[in-house]
C-alpha cells in the first residue's frame, strides 16, 4: 500500500515548478467544495491529492462502478497471465483519505449554478469541479458496429466485462484460428495498447494454439514504440517470416482502417474494400471524450475538452477542470500515468486558486511499459514542461525522456517486465489506496 504525503506528491508528480511552489501550500480557510466526476485513474488521483494538499476541502467523488478495472494489465488478463480480479479496485481507500464517495452516475453539470446532478436524484454544489470521465466511442463511425454489436464483438477498451468476454472467445477459439484486431484512428486511449494486446494474444496462442495467428488491420501507418515492438515480434513470434504469428497491415494498405463489420460472419471490410475473416474479432472504435463531458458542452465542437494547460481548467466553462483521457493535452499521450500527473497539476492549481494565489508553472510526466511476451518488456518515459509554440500559444513540451534501447540484453528485457509489474502495484496503490 502506498502512503501519500507531501514529499511523495512532489516526487511522483515530477513537477519541478510545483516542487518550488509546494512550501507555499497551507490549509485553506473555510470549507470549499470540489466535486469530482468519474472515479477512474484521473478522478481518484485528483480527489486524493486535493485531500492531501488541503484536508479542509470537501471532496465528493461520483462514480457508478463499485469496482473499477484498470485497462493497464488487462492485456495480461487476455493472455491468461492474470485473473480479472487482480485488476479490480474498490473505493474504500478513497473513503479512508477523507473523500466522500458517491455511487451514482452524473447526468448533468450546470456550470452557472455550479451544481452536479445525478441519475439517483442527487444534487451536489461545487466551488470547483473536476471532470475525469475518460473516453466514449464514436459509434456509427464503422458500419455494423455499435454498442449492441460490442456485446458480441468486444472492443475491450474499457476493462471489465468486455475483457472477460474477449478472453472467453480466445479460450474457445480453435487452434489454427485467426484473431483479427482493428486499432482505431488516432488520437485514442493508450497509443501502444493495441500492439501490446497483439503481442500478448500471440504469447497466449504460442503456448496453447500454436497454429493460430493475430492479424492487425490498422488505421495508422506507424505506431508507438514500433521499432521495439517489431524487434520483440521478430524475437518471439517469427515476425517477417511466412510462419509469423503476427501480421500487421498498416493504414496505407487499408486506406486508413475498417469501414464495416459483419458481426454474424465475423468479418471486417477495410476502406479499400478488402475483407478479412476472423475466428475472434476485436474492434477498437474511434474515440472521443466521455459522454458527460460532451453533454456538459466541455468539448465545444470537437471531440476532446480544451483546457488551460497550466491548471486544466476548461476553456469553455470556468471552475471546471478536465483531466485525463477526456482532455486535449497533446503532446501527452492518453495514458493512466498522464491522467495521474495531470490530476496532481489540477489539484495543486485548485488549492492555489482557492487561496487566491497564482498556480505554479507545472511540469508533467508519463511512463508506459508494454509487455511483448515472456520476459520481454519495453517502455517509454517522458518529462514535459509547459512551454509555448512559435505563435506564443501554450503547449506541453517533452523536455527529456525516450524509449528503452533497441539493442538490449535478455536480462534488460526481463527486468522491464518486473518494472512493469512493480509500476502497476505502486501506481494502483497511489491511486486507489
Ligand atoms: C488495453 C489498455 C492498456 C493500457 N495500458 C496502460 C498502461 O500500461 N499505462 C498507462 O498509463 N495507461 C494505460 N492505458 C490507458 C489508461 O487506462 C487510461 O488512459 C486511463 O484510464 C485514463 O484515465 P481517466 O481517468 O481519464 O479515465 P478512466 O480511468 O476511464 O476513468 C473514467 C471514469 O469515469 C467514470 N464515468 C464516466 N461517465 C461518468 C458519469 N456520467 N458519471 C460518473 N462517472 C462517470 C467511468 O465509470 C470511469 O470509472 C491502457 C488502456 C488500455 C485500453
Amino acid at each position: 500500500m502506498t502512503h501519500i504525503n507531501r514529499r511523495n506528491f512532489v516526487l511522483s508528480t515530477g513537477a519541478a515548478g510545483l516542487a518550488l511552489a509546494a512550501p507555499r501550500f497551507s490549509i485553506a480557510q473555510g470549507t470549499k467544495k470540489v466535486v469530482v466526476v468519474g472515479g477512474g485513474i484521473g478522478g481518484c488521483s485528483a480527489a486524493s491529492y486535493l485531500r492531501m494538499l488541503d484536508p479542509s476541502i470537501e471532496v465528493t467523488l461520483i462514480e457508478p462502478l463499485k469496482t473499477y478495472h484498470t485497462c493497464f494489465m488487462s492485456n495480461e488478463v487476455l493472455a491468461g497471465e492474470r485473473k480479472l480480479e487482480s485488476i479490480g479496485f474498490g473505493y474504500a481507500g478513497l473513503a479512508k483519505r477523507g473523500v466522500k464517495v458517491v455511487s451514482d452516475t452524473v447526468t448533468a453539470i450546470d456550470p452557472v449554478a455550479r451544481v452536479v446532478k445525478t441519475a439517483g436524484g442527487g444534487s451536489y454544489a461545487y466551488d470547483r469541479a473536476v471532470v475525469a470521465a475518460g473516453i466514449d466511442f464514436k459509434w456509427g463511425a464503422i458500419e455494423g458496429y455499435d454498442a449492441a454489436a460490442a456485446e458480441k464483438v468486444p472492443h475491450a477498451w474499457k476493462a471489465g466485462p468486455q475483457t472477460a468476454l474477449l478472453r472467453k472467445q480466445l479460450e474457445a477459439m480453435r487452434d489454427g484460428g485467426t484473431v483479427v484486431l482493428c486499432p482505431p484512428p488516432a488520437p485514442f486511449r493508450c497509443p501502444p495498447g493495441p500492439y501490446e494486446r497483439a503481442s500478448l494474444i500471440a504469447h497466449y496462442l504460442k503456448r496453447h494454439k500454436p497454429k493460430s495467428k493475430v492479424l492487425i488491420v490498422d488505421a495508422s501507418t506507424a505506431f508507438s514504440k514500433q521499432g521495439l515492438f517489431i524487434g520483440g515480434w521478430k524475437a518471439l513470434y517469427g515476425y517477417g517470416t511466412p510462419n509469423s504469428m503476427i501480421e500487421w497491415i498498416p493504414g496505407d494498405k487499408t486506406d486508413r482502417g475498417i469501414a464495416k463489420v459483419d458481426v454474424a460472419k465475423k468479418t471486417v471490410t477495410t476502406r479499400f474494400g478488402d475483407t478479412h475473416k476472423a475466428d475472434v474479432l476485436n474492434v477498437i472504435p474511434a474515440q472521443k471524450a466521455g459522454k458527460i463531458a460532451v453533454d456538459a458542452g466541455l468539448t465545444g465542437s470537437g471531440d476532446w475538452c480544451a483546457v488551460d494547460l497550466a491548471t486544466f481548467e476548461s476553456k469553455v466553462h470556468k471552475d471546471i477542470h478536465v483531466i485525463g483521457d477526456a482532455s486535449a493535452a497533446a503532446t501527452m499521450p492518453k495514458s493512466g500515468y498522464s491522467a495521474g500527473s495531470q490530476a496532481k497539476v489540477a489539484a495543486a492549481a485548485i488549492v492555489a486558486l482557492f487561496k487566491g494565489e497564482q498556480p505554479g508553472k507545472p511540469s508533467y510526466v508519463n511512463t508506459c511499459y508494454s509487455i511483448v511476451g515472456k520476459d520481454y518488456g519495453i517502455s517509454v518515459a517522458n518529462v514535459y514542461e509547459l512551454g509555448q509554440d512559435d505563435k506564443g500559444a501554450a503547449v506541453i513540451k517533452a523536455v527529456s525522456g525516450g524509449v528503452s534501447p533497441a539493442e538490449a540484453s535478455p536480462e534488460f528485457r526481463r527486468r522491464e517486465v518486473e518494472y512493469a509489474h512493480s509500476w502497476f502495484t505502486n501506481f494502483t496503490g497511489e491511486v486507489f489506496g
